[in-house]
């Protein structure tokens, strides 16, 4: 047989009467599925001319372009299974929502809503009365919400402090991944940034020395993703807050995670909680809706009345603005807090479940998922799979240097590498996203839904 030349190749009307594509164009627009076909066609004349293609090209060529029109119509955003261990984790989305703010999301999705009317009067309202109240009832202050914490810094800094100067400490110049930057969401603010202090040690007097008639606010910042350790200095909220008093200069503290209860009680310290800093004074604090609070992409800001008032009357906060699906996300997510006890909020909230569970919990879960594997498929064993202590974290640019103790599912492949496996399981039909040490691949079941393993025993059934 001679090779398949460029004269070979059926037309775009030959191709889209075979049965595949034919079968497609049922529901299919004509337009794309055209598109596709010239698509794979450019692609086979390359292959052709540079002669590297195997075997005969234009072999299921039709089954090639109705591949590539399927594919082009799946949605890029998926579900993944999370075998990281790592809770907030930022690639993948951070907090899952709670089963009852994701029911919430469906319920308003697809009809109308009272976002911006007022069903008692009757009339127009505004979008940003909703989570309010129940901002309000956690925090004991007036809250409105943005798209996200930076959206949230920009914000405020723009609204309070545009055209004057805003003091901050060297040792808090952040940079959170993903190049949100204080020096430059400052600048974009069109507030001038005041330095005081050294990256390790800025005393009271420091922020002191720097006010001056031009000053709009103090700016305190959480140091979410690093510590600085050893001989360190920083005023407390309360002595920056008495200063800002004394000078007629309001104290803004972006406290980064938005944690709303005290995370001692399971190993985990040095998160400030919300309702604190405004106890201790903090005229304005903003966090994210989606790190340790559990809810929704989105930026909070709560504090003075004529704060957020002012912030209100910017229009930058309409820019800013977020749509239906946040406020019912985010009031379901509020409401569980509300609702109180520790155990409401496990049952409410997955972070606050995946937190919460104990090595030896998630060493039960693995060695369950383990045992089946092997009764399932016996050549599966030649997948060597131990059980092995290891560290799960809560992330999310949170909590740094801390972990949880945890148990983790170690895989060691007797042809494959670990980069490989680890590559496989990515790759499945329903990713799994794990991590790889010293050449094998963990699973950590602590930020796997109990109702994602069957797919991941799949997944794993599936590398041997
Ligand atoms: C995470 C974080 C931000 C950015 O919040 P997003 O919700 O990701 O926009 C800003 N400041 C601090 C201190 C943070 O930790």
């Amino acid at each position: 047989m001679k090779p398949a030349s460029l004269r070979d190749i059926p037309s775009v009307e030959e191709l889209l009467s075979r049965p595949p594509l034919a079968a497609l164009a049922a529901d299919i627009s004509r337009g794309y599925l055209v598109e596709r076909v010239r698509e794979v066609l450019e692609e086979l004349r390359v292959e052709l001319r540079a002669g590297t293609s195997a075997g005969n090209p234009l072999a299921g060529l039709e089954e090639r372009i109705a591949e590539r029109a399927r594919r082009g119509l799946q949605p890029s955003l998926r579900p993944v299974i999370n075998a990281t261990g790592v809770i907030l984790h930022t690639n993948l989305g951070r907090a899952p929502l709670a089963a009852e703010a994701a029911e919430r999301v469906r319920e308003v999705a697809a009809c109308y809503t009272n976002l911006e009317y007022d069903l008692e009067a009757g009339a127009r309202g505004k979008r940003d009365v909703h989570a309010a109240r129940l901002l309000q009832q956690l925090l004991g202050a007036p809250a409105v919400v943005v798209n996200n914490n930076a959206a949230a810094v920009l914000l405020a800094l723009n609204s309070l402090a545009e055209g004057g100067e805003v003091i901050v400490s060297r040792g808090e110049l952040i940079e959170i991944g993903g190049s949100f930057r204080i020096p430059d969401v400052m600048a974009k603010s069109g507030a001038v940034l005041r330095e005081v202090g050294t990256t390790n040690r800025t005393r009271l007097a420091d922020y002191e020395a720097a006010l001056n008639d031009r000053t709009r606010l103090l700016l305190r910042v959480h140091p979410s993703n690093y510590r600085i350790v050893g001989f360190t200095e920083r005023p407390s909220l309360e002595a920056l807050v008495a200063l800002g008093r004394r000078a007629g200069v309001p104290v803004f503290e972006d406290l980064g995670s938005g944690c709303l209860f005290d995370l001692r009680p399971f190993g985990i310290a040095d998160e400030p909680v919300a309702g604190d800093s405004l106890k201790a004074g903090a005229d304005l604090v903003s966090f994210s809706g989606d790190k340790l609070l559990g809810g929704p992409q989105a930026g909070i800001l709560a504090g003075r009345k004529d704060l957020i008032e002012r912030l209100r009357r910017n229009p930058l906060f309409r820019a800013l603005r977020v749509d239906k699906m946040t406020y019912a996300a985010l009031e379901a997510t509020l409401a569980a807090y509300l609702r109180g006890t520790p155990d409401a909020l496990e049952v409410a909230l997955p972070i606050a479940r995946m937190i919460r569970a104990t090595a030896e919990e998630i060493a039960e879960r693995a060695r369950a998922l383990v045992a089946g594997l092997s009764s399932l498929t016996p050549q599966a064993l030649s997948l060597k799979v131990e059980l092995v202590p290891g560290e799960s974290v809560i992330g999310g640019g949170s909590t740094p240097g801390q972990f949880l103790k945890t148990t983790l599912i170690a895989l060691t492949h007797p042809t494959l590498s670990a980069a490989e496996v680890e590559a496989r399981l990515r790759t499945a039909t329903l990713p799994v996203i794990a991590r790889v040490e010293q050449d094998r691949v963990l699973l950590d079941l602590r930020t796997v839904f109990p109702e994602q393993e069957p797919a991941l025993r799949r997944a794993l059934e599936a590398l041997s």
